[in-house]
């Protein structure tokens, strides 16, 4: 794999509705696009839209489906712009590695660019 992302906080929207209480969803952004989506690192289930209702699970995807070239981390304004994030906890940032590491391994350009 490429370059890997610099460790950083990492902001939530609250349980994922597949695994709710051990899975949270992860705020990102696709690195190609400014489009945000929501991804949970327990169950590895990635949203295009924040699940609402809350508890509903709308769809299924990967998170090479939802972003295909590689994910950033949103910068702090664009954080700011979401309602109702909470920080994830610090751990969070390894298992989304895990996955990065594993949905990209082929990509030869994904995911290095730095937010
Ligand atoms: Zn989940």
């Amino acid at each position: 794999m490429s370059a890997k992302l610099e460790r950083a906080p990492l902001y939530a929207a609250g349980d994922c509705p597949v695994c709710p209480g051990a899975g949270v969803l992860l705020f990102l952004r696709r690195s190609d696009a400014r489009q945000y989506f929501f991804f949970c690192t327990h169950c590895g289930n990635a949203y295009r839209e924040r699940p609402d209702p809350p508890n509903a699970c709308n769809e299924v995807n990967a998170l090479d489906d939802v972003a295909p070239r590689g994910i950033v981390l949103p910068h702090k304004e664009e954080i700011a712009n979401v309602r109702g994030l909470v920080t994830a906890q610090p751990d969070a940032f390894e298992e989304l590695m895990w996955h990065v590491e594993r949905s990209y391994a082929d990509a030869q350009d994904a995911p290095s660019e730095k937010p």
